[in-house]
């Protein structure tokens, strides 16, 4: 097979996945009736690292939605280097994520570790997000491909191009046709930041593939502060949108909360996104 011909041959898999392109035949991916993925209008997934309470959940939805979010974030399986880190609600999660997603009409992207829960996890989330350490778990990518639901495909901390491609393709080959890439930073060798946020992968996968581009600055950095200057530049590079960290109170946040941002945070970058996204023609 050859998997970057495959993708790039944008007419025969629309017609395989019957998917919509834009007028650039780049692939959108369409999460609801109103909200969708790739062409013109970027994309701000926001939320919480972690779902923690319903409480915590909706405060923080609403403040992505209130600054222009259409997808909602949230973990409910946690993938944490510590087994004695708080490793989210698990199964108990799922009745926050729909009330969030009832009540507020948005979608939700929520994280799956385990191929064992595909089914039982579908019917809670819009969006399956298969996270870093996951992308090169091909059964749960093939299981994945198998469904219609949208996958968000994080790219691996320490994976080649080639790699990242490669593991998209399990889901298109499989028949999943909704897939969106997701760069959230490699390993480097300098400390200073968590992972090493890779912009340039923007302009090749843009070249190489035509699916959604995500960046997440929130892990690529691990610092809040660094979080609004690398979002402005992942647009300007050409991403179809972000995904976000956000909570009502970053210091006492379960999981993430050094790279989260503050509501009054959120606003700021949700303002500025609007400016760079005209300067680039995109519509936020
Ligand atoms: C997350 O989105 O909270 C997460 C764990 O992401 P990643 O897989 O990129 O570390
Ligand atoms: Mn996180």
């Amino acid at each position: 097979m050859k998997p970057v011909k495959s993708i790039h041959n944008i007419e025969a898999e629309a017609i395989l996945h019957n998917v919509e392109s834009d007028s650039t035949s780049r692939k959108v991916v369409r999460i609801s009736e109103q909200v969708a993925i790739g062409g013109i209008k970027l994309a701000l997934m926001a939320g919480p690292c972690s779902v923690e309470s319903e409480e915590q959940f909706y405060a923080a939805a609403l403040a992505a939605r209130d600054n222009g979010a259409t997808v909602i974030r949230g973990g409910i399986f946690k993938p944490r280097t510590s087994p004695y880190s708080f490793q989210g609600l698990g199964s108990t999660g799922y009745r926050i994520l729909d009330e969030v997603r009832n009540n507020l009409k948005l979608p939700v992207v929520s994280e799956i570790m385990d191929v064992r829960l595909v089914d039982e996890m579908a019917p809670h989330v819009d969006i399956f997000q298969v996270g870093t350490r996951n992308m090169y778990n091909y059964p749960l990518l093939k299981e994945l491909g198998k469904l219609n639901k949208p996958v968000l495909l994080k790219r691996a901390m320490m994976a080649t191009v080639d790699e990242f491609i490669g593991a998209a393709e399990y889901l298109l080959s499989h028949g999943n046709g909704n897939v969106i890439l997701c760069e959230r930073g490699i390993r480097s060798f300098d400390s200073s930041t968590r992972f090493c946020l890779d912009l340039t992968v923007i302009p090749v996968l843009r070249e190489r593939t035509n699916l959604p581009i995500i960046v997440d600055p929130s892990h690529g950095t691990g610092v809040a502060r660094y979080v609004e200057p690398m979002s402005l530049a992942a647009v300007a590079a050409g991403a179809d949108g972000l995904l976000i960290e956000v909570h009502a109170k970053p210091d006492q946040a379960l999981s993430d909360g050094k790279q989260s941002l503050s509501f009054d945070e959120l606003h700021s970058l949700s303002d500025r996104i609007i400016k760079v996204a005209n300067a680039v023609g995109r519509a936020f």
